[in-house]
């Protein structure tokens, strides 16, 4: 990844400092306005700002109750912090597999397989930014009223495959709840940062509290004189976002969509280029072509990583060492939540039969994607690892 920091970003964040005015505030409320109708203009979601999407992906499964002896399903292939957010809150967290070799989403046969009484909610991931089944997964839970909570970290501003009618829907907007990532190496940033969305006003209102100590009134509340108490209604946190950040999160969003059209074109670019490559898997591929088909019918979409799946038996840490001599940084998404140390051995984590995730998690790779990279800065990434695999 790489930062595009631009001259209005900068401009953005020296007026909160001259304003003199840094913690949530006006801008905030703004922010948080602007991504409710980026996502979805005909009918925006509350939208609360947070400091980060672990704290999001917190505060929405206590927003909607979960707890010690509730079972949470979440992908074992995922960033660390979605199988934590549900450890933070007592639940058990059963870990589920993926779909397949090429497609690397959260495999919906495997949850409903890990289904029982005791399965509260299922934390989808659109993992590289590709849309996991969530319309499916609405159907698997909706009567059995289990929750949904979407980690969209990697999937702002794009939408799930068509439903029945033919309508696209926001990722993040399918399940009770959505949370977004504004970190640093993902599609918009504000350092740190994070977003829930939801369209259900009570669990909106919950996740307010939530974010502020549990308290009922907000400092600027206080200091504009509308409110001179405030009671505490709930354990809560302080999750709250900036106005610097906000402020960032409002340039930075108006620029998301040119960003993400750019990483849809760059990775279409790389299945072409990459399909030369012998033994090479690159998931998503089929996917991405009928994906982009949809766009003509209004869908969006936000490539996030490129991963591919290294020729089987080929050794991962020569060809990354290969890679960075030439310059190239790589990275790994992700070693398996199941494989770590804590995790492995926590009496509240279940990791059994995720042969799928374990037979590619050694292969995984992910090459360079963010939306400056160049034509020619890509031809040298694929050069580099068709040498690199041709040498191991
Ligand atoms: C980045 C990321 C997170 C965590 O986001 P933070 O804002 O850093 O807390 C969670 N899930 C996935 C899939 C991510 O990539």
């Amino acid at each position: 990844s790489d930062l595009v920091l631009t001259a209005s970003d900068r401009d953005a964040v020296n007026e909160v400092l001259d304003s003199n005015w840094l913690t949530m505030g006006e801008r905030t409320k703004r922010f948080e306005k602007a991504f409710a109708e980026a996502l979805d203009p005909e009918d925006p979601p509350h939208a609360i700002a947070v400091s980060s999407c672990t704290a999001a992906m917190h505060i929405a499964l206590l927003a909607l109750d979960v707890g010690p002896g509730d079972e949470v399903i979440v992908p074992s292939l995922t960033f660390v912090a979605t199988a934590n957010a549900a450890l933070y809150t007592g639940a058990t967290v059963i870990l589920a597999d993926v779909e397949s070799e090429t497609d690397l989403s959260l495999s919906l046969a495997d949850v409903e397989a890990r289904m029982t009484d005791k399965t509260r909610l299922i934390m989808p991931v659109h993992y590289a930014g590709r849309p996991a089944d969530v319309l499916g997964l609405r159907r698997l839970c909706d009567d059995r009223g289990i929750h949904i909570v979407e980690d969209a970290a990697h999937s702002p501003l794009a939408d799930s495959q068509a439903d029945a009618e033919g309508v696209f829907h926001p990722l993040g907007t399918v399940g009770s709840i959505g949370c977004f990532s504004f970190f640093s190496n993902k599609n918009m940033t504000t350092a740190e940062g994070g977003m829930a969305v939801t369209h259900d006003d009570d669990l909106a209102a919950r996740l307010r509290v939530l974010r502020s100590h549990g308290m009922t009134a907000l400092t600027l509340e206080r200091h504009k004189g509308h409110a001179h108490g405030y009671d505490c209604i709930d354990l809560g946190y302080n999750y709250r976002t900036d106005e610097l950040r906000a402020a960032l999160g409002l340039s930075q969003l108006s620029r998301l969509v040119d960003g993400n059209t750019r990483r849809v074109e760059l990775s279409a670019r790389y299945h072409d280029k990459l399909a030369a490559i012998d033994g090479l898997v690159v998931p998503f591929a089929a996917r991405d072509v009928s994906a982009r088909q949809d766009m003509d019918q209004g869908r969006r979409l936000a490539p996030h990583i490129l991963p591919v799946l290294l020729p089987e038996g080929c050794d991962r840490q020569q060809v990354q060492a290969h890679m960075r001599d030439d310059g190239i940084q790589t990275s790994v998404h992700y070693r398996p939540i199941h494989t770590f140390e804590l995790h492995s051995q926590h009496d509240r984590v279940i990791a059994t039969g995720l042969d799928k995730t374990d037979a590619i998690a050694p292969r995984l790779l992910t090459l360079p994607l963010y939306a400056t990279l160049g034509d020619e800065a890509m031809d040298l990434v694929v050069a580099a690892l068709a040498r690199a695999i041709a040498a191991n």
